[in-house]
């Protein structure tokens, strides 16, 4: 069976198992497999802070209630957040680092800072 060359596309001469026609090749599909998965990870971290640096600005402006739309207006993105913390009451926290926020009903959150060390399970 004929194979192809994963970068360039070529045929493959030699042995069934290569998966590239030249050193070059690899190098060239290795480098940009890690580029593509390198830039979303800029993306979405760069999204992660961006939501934390909104939710720090406001919370050391000393606001701890805000309309969910004024966040939003703010560039606050709702679909990135670093984890969700439940506390033992139900409520459910939702964080960039270490500022978080949960929903109190009309559309409002009320902002929180937890600096604390997180214990992964
Ligand atoms: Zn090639």
């Amino acid at each position: 069976m004929e194979k192809k060359c994963l970068d360039c596309g070529d045929t493959i001469r030699g042995r069934t198992d290569k998966k590239f026609c030249t050193d070059q090749c690899r190098n060239n599909y290795n480098n940009r497999l890690n580029r593509d998965s390198n830039n979303f990870v800029r993306n979405v971290h760069g999204l992660l802070r961006k939501n934390r640096r909104i939710l720090a600005d406001l919370f050391d402006e000393g606001r701890r209630s805000i309309h969910k739309d004024a966040l939003f207006a703010l560039g606050y993105n709702f679909s990135f957040f670093t984890h969700v913390i439940e506390t033992s009451d139900g409520t459910k926290y939702h964080y960039c680092f270490e500022y978080g926020y949960r929903e109190t009903g009309n559309d409002f959150i009320e902002l929180k800072q937890n600096s604390q060390y997180i214990e992964y399970q």
